[in-house]
């Protein structure tokens, strides 16, 4: 291989690993608590992906479990029956989260035309708000400036990417600096504490998508 030939492999390898977020991996993670799940019953809110979501986490040593009554439940999830809008800046809001365990999902926002859930994208914005109820209230910075202890890609970026379906050595951070004050799990043993502040002292989430505008053709396709 010559010089050039190698150089243009490295941008080829890199172009394709380099931009890729990392996933965060502990094969033997402590365990620290099992967090209790409830979802409100509704065709789109599969509770087998808001576990699956949930587990997103266990490498940092949670487990999730499904619990059949509302107060059982740490974490609760339930639909916001509104309809999916786009502002014109291309902002959608997907979901929400508040300190004390609720999750609201805009449901609408997550099927298509014929009603078929997109799970890849409601698996990780689940995974993203419950992230929120572990006790990571602040959002990761995607850009990593100056004085910023935690960055980069992470499933707890303000703005859902789809290509992050998994945590990352970011998230494993954040996770390990978050609020216990404000968290539905604690580090002192297996049960989960169902903890409702009573006042608001920790701004929930709202969890955004953020797409361009659609653009015209390009010029070059009215060529013939
Ligand atoms: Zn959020």
């Amino acid at each position: 291989m010559n010089r050039s030939a190698i150089v243009l492999f490295a941008v080829a390898t890199c172009l394709t690993a380099c931009s890729a977020p990392k996933r965060y991996r502990n094969p033997s993670p402590n365990h620290i608590a099992i967090v209790r799940v409830w979802v409100e019953q509704n065709k789109n809110l599969p509770p087998d992906l808001v576990i699956s979501g949930c587990e997103m986490w266990k490498d940092k040593g949670v487990q999730c479990v499904l619990v059949p009554h509302k107060d059982q439940g740490s974490v609760r999830v339930v639909p916001a029956l509104r309809t999916c809008a786009r502002s014109p800046n291309g902002v959608t809001t997907l979901a929400y989260a508040n300190p004390g365990g609720e999750i609201s999902v805009v449901i609408d926002c997550f099927t298509n035309d014929k009603n078929v859930l997109d799970r890849t994208m409601f698996r990780s914005v689940l995974g993203h708000e419950i992230g929120h109820q572990f006790g990571i209230w602040n959002h990761v910075p995607q850009k990593c400036e100056k004085g910023v202890a935690v960055c980069g890609d992470a499933l707890m970026n303000p703005h859902y990417e789809e290509k992050i379906d998994f945590i990352t050595p970011a998230d494993s951070l954040a996770f390990d600096a978050r609020e216990l004050k404000w968290a539905v799990i604690t580090n002192d043993g297996e049960k989960s504490r169902f903890n409702a502040p009573q006042n608001h002292e920790v701004k929930g989430c709202v969890y955004t998508r953020v797409e361009p505008a659609p653009k015209f053709p390009h010029p070059f396709f009215f060529i013939k």
